[in-house]
């Protein structure tokens, strides 16, 4: 049989975390924490348990849980999403991609696509037929050690074929975020183009130094044309949960639910009815980002006394770090070698380039997760400190 994605191996994070598991490597590589959610969010999934959440909910995911989502955005964003209508409640952010990818894109589609980009956009697009754009921001610098997207570029990209625009703040890998000068740039492209956007916000509660995340929630003529898209996995310390959602007008979610009930019809009732109610005090996700700012320094700090030189991050539980000093070697090999030879696994940044063996993709960076025990980061760079 001919192969529908000749080209997709499998993914890099678990390539990266089956390796580090096999060298018993600290594993700085996947993007989880290393320590378990609050105790009481996880009595709240007993609790719902007992008392009978164990079978079929809504489709579209609990109303319990698509009111206070609503609630959070309008109270967030000042953007008001119908619960009943606009909020679907998904596999994790994974599935929302996915199904949003598949409602929309049509065979022969264009759909633009910024590099480095996280890995599940590409397949998703080719297997709904559609074609990738892909348009790379502007790598670091000696003067400019932050990447950074050029929206000139990604308006030359949209064309009378173009069906979506993806996009990814705060971005994974480089830590970068939104300003308010990035959502007026996108509102002019779609004003212009009337083109569809996919906003994986994801790291949304991860954004560093007292600023505030630019979601796309926050403009009205954006939100009209977007479909936001969020995960409880990076929020509450719960990847392995897969429970995530999107925000999209009732137009735009209507098609969205029609490939989610056949996906997955609907997503676990215990962990709904569990976050549900966790959600109603707004408090933990107010605090992670000083949360995460701590270990984001304490692993910056820490770099920065090694061969290593740490980039800055401005969001996510990533920073990405230059290892120039230490090696030429391509950033696949060198990541291999990190995590065999001396212990501590990370993520090749190649990976996300649409041709990561080429030249242009190896800046000669790895990316390190700081979703980690303070001992656990701290162990890390006790072995990184003789590299
Ligand atoms: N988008 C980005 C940018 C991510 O980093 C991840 C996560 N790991 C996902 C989507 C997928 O999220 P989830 O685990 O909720 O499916
Ligand atoms: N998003 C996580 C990362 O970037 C990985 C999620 C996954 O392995 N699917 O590391």
């Amino acid at each position: 049989f001919e192969s529908k994605l000749p080209k997709v191996g499998t993914t890099i994070f678990t390539v990266m975390s089956q390796l580090a598991a096999e060298h018993k490597a600290i594993n700085l590589g996947q993007g989880f924490p290393d320590f378990n959610p609050s105790a009481d969010l996880l009595d709240q999934v007993v609790k719902a348990m007992k008392d009978g959440h164990n079978q079929y909910p809504p489709m579209a995911g609990i109303p319990l849980l698509r009111n206070e989502i609503s609630t959070k955005m309008k109270a967030m964003y000042g953007h008001y999403y119908d619960p009943d209508t606009e909020v679907t409640v998904t596999s994790g952010a994974s599935e929302a991609l996915m199904a949003s990818i598949m409602a929309f894109v049509k065979p022969g589609d264009e759909v633009v696509v910024i590099e480095p980009f996280y890995d599940l956009y590409i397949p998703a697009i080719e297997l709904a037929g559609g074609l990738p754009v892909i348009v790379s921001m502007q790598p670091p610098t000696e003067s400019n050690p932050l990447y950074q997207v050029d929206w000139q570029k990604v308006r030359a990209a949209v064309t009378t074929k173009t069906r979506m625009l993806i996009i990814n703040f705060p971005h994974n890998p480089t830590g970068i975020n939104l300003h308010e000068s990035d959502l007026d740039a996108l509102e002019l492209i779609v004003d212009e183009t009337g083109i569809l956007v996919l906003s994986d916000e994801v790291y949304e509660h991860i954004v560093f130094d007292g600023k505030q995340h630019q979601s796309l929630a926050r403009r009205e003529a954006l939100a009209a044309n977007s479909i936001v898209i969020s995960s409880f996995g990076k929020t509450y310390h719960t990847t392995g949960w897969k429970v995530g959602y999107c925000c999209a007008p009732s137009a735009l979610s209507i098609e969205i639910r029609k490939v989610h009930q056949f996906m997955v019809f609907t997503v676990s009732s215990p962990m709904q009815v569990a976050l549900a109610h966790y959600m109603k005090d707004p408090a933990p996700y107010l605090e992670l980002s000083r949360f995460y700012q701590q270990k984001r320094d304490r692993l910056t700090r820490g770099l920065a006394k090694t061969r290593f030189k740490p980039m800055p991050s401005q969001g996510t539980f990533f920073l990405l770090a230059d290892y120039s000093q230490i090696s030429n070697l391509p950033e696949a090999e060198f990541a291999r070698k990190l995590t065999v030879q001396h212990g501590v696994g990370v993520i090749p940044v190649a990976a996300f380039y649409g041709r990561p063996n080429a030249d242009e993709s190896n800046h000669q960076l790895v990316r390190f997760c700081f979703a980690k025990q303070d001992e656990t980061l701290d162990a890390a760079l006790d072995k990184l400190a003789m590299v």
